[in-house]
Order: C-alpha cells, then structure tokens, then sequence
C-alpha cells in the first residue's frame, strides 16, 4: 500500500514539474507570439529585400539576435537595433 502511495506522490511531483516546465520555460502565451512573427524569407519577401536585411520601420541595417524569453532560448528574435522593432524570428 505504501509503495502506491509513493508512487502516486511521484506521479504528481512528476506531473507538478511537467505543467511548470510547460508554462515556465516553454511559455504558450510568448510561444504564440513567436509564431505570428515571420521567418527571415517570410520577412524578406514581405519587405521586398535582397541581400542584406534592413529594418522596415527606418532602414538601419544593424539587427540584434535575442532569446524569447531567456538568452538561452532557441526561440530567436531579431529586433532592429535603432527603433528596437521585432523584426522576424528564427531557432537555433
Ligand atoms: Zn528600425
């Protein structure tokens, strides 16, 4: 009886970490706001732009690669270093 207990103890420690890993580090919400972004050839047929990518919003050729929601995350965004617009997304 003991043993089903401990089981289900861990079931529910297992089952507590998967539902904060899944809100915590994946995070729907800014994962939703990922994907309405567009991808680097999404954004560059969009914007109508050959070779090196510019900024839509005021030209500057200077982007920064940043993680979603840590450094870490292989969730990228590129945002324009002058107006700091999200430009388009990536993975890593
Ligand atoms: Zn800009």
């Amino acid at each position: 009886m003991s043993t089903f207990i401990l089981l289900l103890e861990l079931a529910g420690t297992l089952a507590l970490m998967a539902a904060a890993y899944y809100y915590m580090v994946y995070n729907p919400g800014a994962q939703k706001a990922w994907e309405r972004l567009p991808t680097e050839a999404e954004y560059r047929a969009r914007t109508g732009q050959n070779g090196a990518l510019a900024c839509s919003h005021c030209g500057n050729a200077e982007t920064l690669d940043v993680g979603l929601l840590r450094v870490t995350d292989y969730r990228r965004q590129h945002l324009c270093t002058r107006c700091r617009n999200t430009l388009w997304r990536s993975r890593i």
